[in-house]
């Protein structure tokens, strides 16, 4: 059996001229688990052209849903944009990931961090329903630059407050918290420079991050994790991974070349 899968897109959404998503049919055996990422791509003159991609949408999903960038001269991302209802997308079999529910210690709040398309994975696991039940909050902060890169974010949570089943749950539990740095907001800054000033507990009612208490998953660029891993790491949060439960994990959410 080949380790890639061909899937079919099914709807293609550009958000704004840098942020698109879209979604595929999903092979009945193909497993991963909320907040995981797997290879994606297109084939380039027959071969499979792969980068790494969190898997937006729910495990219990018949579709896939997944959110990209368009890098203007990125090898993948300059024809992806280009993606129509109909074409054929190559999915890989195996996804792996650390930002996965199991690999952190319980907690009474979790927090999801994201920068840009790290909104990603956790687009997948506020939807999970297991999320709801091991957490008492779930705090879900989106830092972009621009108002407009915040479109994808706003229109899930705003979805998922009517969803059938986890609509109650949405309501109750998660707090959504966008954040912008290049344009007026109600929410502005960096989210390094917002939890430092305290800003965003006073918003949001809760108090400062405290181990004994919150969990943490980081997903965004090497400078955001590095800014937020450092504070993670002066409060003595540990970092889990799949051998170890922890009180945080993260992902980069693409590498720098
Ligand atoms: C674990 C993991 C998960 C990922 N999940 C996603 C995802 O869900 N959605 C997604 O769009 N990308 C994701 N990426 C990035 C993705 O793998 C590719 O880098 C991206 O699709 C661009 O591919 P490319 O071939 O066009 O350009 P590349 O040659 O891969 O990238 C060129 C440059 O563009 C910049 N860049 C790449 N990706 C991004 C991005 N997402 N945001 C901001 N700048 C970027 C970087 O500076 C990079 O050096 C992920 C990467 C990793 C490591």
């Amino acid at each position: 059996m080949s380790n890639l899968m061909e899937e079919r897109v099914l709807s293609v959404r550009h958000w704004t001229d840098r942020l698109f998503s879209f979604t595929t049919t999903r092979e009945a055996g193909f497993r991963f688990r909320n907040g995981e990422f797997t290879m994606a791509g297109i084939r380039v003159d027959g071969r499979p052209l792969l980068r790494a991609y969190s898997v937006a949408s729910p495990n219990y999903e018949e579709t896939l849903e997944f959110y990209s960038i368009k890098v203007p001269n990125g090898p993948l991302t300059s024809r992806l944009q280009h993606l129509k209802e109909g074409d054929t997308i190559i999915v890989g079999r195996k996804a792996t990931g650390t930002l996965v529910i199991d690999n952190l210690r319980p907690g009474a709040t979790l927090y999801l961090l994201a920068t840009g398309t790290g909104l990603a994975p956790f687009l997948s696991i506020i939807r999970d329903p297991e999320t709801y039940e091991r957490f008492e909050k779930i705090v879900l902060v989106h830092g972009c630059r621009q108002v407009a890169e915040l479109a994808y974010g706003e229109s899930m949570v705003a979805a998922l407050q009517d969803h059938e089943f986890l609509g109650d749950d949405v309501k109750a539990k998660l707090i959504y918290y966008p954040t912008v740095t290049r344009e007026p907001f109600r929410h502005q800054g960096r989210i390094s420079k917002l939890m430092d000033s305290g800003q965003l507990y006073s918003d949001i009612g809760l108090p400062p991050l405290d181990k004994s208490r919150d969990r943490v998953m980081l997903c965004g660029s090497t400078l955001m994790m590095g800014d937020l891993k450092s504070r993670l790491a002066e409060l003595g949060f540990e970092e889990g991974n799949h051998g170890e439960a922890g009180d945080f994990v993260l992902e980069k959410s693409f590498a720098e070349r």
